[in-house]
């Protein structure tokens, strides 16, 4: 476990954002990569974007100093992401610099992205490389794939599972969608701690059933064994008396 630093903007709409362009074949294609971070689903996403030339020269469209980038007829789901979608770009860009503008969800409804609003804060991460961390691990992954820690209440806000700061006042997580009441139920440290001893207990009793069952049939086997021993004694024994008998008589 480890006291580690993150960043997020409250506003945000989207996370995770990636981008690179691909200059190929006469084409430049910009691949998008992002995940939905509002609760809605998304049918359109958008982006300012401002385009460089090679020389590191801002690139003016109709004396505008960005263009749009807009995503449309998506289906975007809470927390879905978005994986290298393609677009085309003017082949005289070679660098970009994308800032989120709107989304719009099924109802129609648009959400222009306000001012950011970051948030610095700190949550003890676990990790999977140390032996202490893995157990607890293993136990909120069950939960949440994306677990990292156990969720806390803090005066900015509630920390997930999945170590994102949400808002008070949300009832799910913006990044993994899980809803705040299962993961404090699931995840805390006290439930945690409870899941593990009882799986360590079970873990016992299977233990002890098995080597019982081994020391049982251990035991059959030597009676077995002895019998076996003893049967072929007295068959000697038996075989030698008659060839006696045999013999005397
Ligand atoms: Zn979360």
């Amino acid at each position: 476990m480890k006291n580690v630093e993150r960043k997020i903007d409250f506003h945000t709409l989207i996370e995770n954002l990636s981008y690179e362009l691909k200059l190929e074949k006469g084409k430049n294609d910009l691949l998008l990569t992002f995940q939905n971070a509002t609760f809605e689903t998304l049918t359109e996403v958008a982006f300012e974007a401002r385009g460089y030339d090679y020389f590191g020269e801002l690139i003016s469209t109709e004396s505008k100093e960005y263009f749009l980038i807009q995503l449309k007829n998506l289906n975007l789901k809470p927390g879905q992401c978005v994986v290298n979608y393609k677009i085309q770009v003017s082949k005289s860009i070679r660098q970009l610099d994308l800032k989120q503008s709107y989304v719009i969800d099924m109802t129609g409804q648009k959400e222009i992205y306000k001012e950011s609003e970051y948030q610095i804060y700190y949550y003890d991460k676990f990790f999977p490389d140390s032996y202490k961390d893995k157990k607890v691990l293993d136990v909120l992954k069950k939960f949440n794939p994306s677990a990292t820690c156990y969720p806390l209440e803090t005066q900015a806000g509630w920390i997930c599972c999945c170590g994102y700061l949400n808002k008070t006042e949300n009832k799910r997580c913006k990044y993994c969608q899980k809803i705040k009441d299962e993961v404090f139920l699931e995840c805390s440290q006290k439930s945690v701690e409870e899941k593990i001893a009882a799986e360590e207990k079970e873990f016992n009793q299977r233990m002890e059933k098995r080597m019982l069952e081994r020391d049982r049939r251990e035991t059959k086997e030597l009676i077995l064994f002895i019998i076996r021993f003893i049967t072929v004694i007295i068959l000697i024994i038996l075989i030698f008396a008659i060839i006696i008998h045999f013999r005397t008589g």
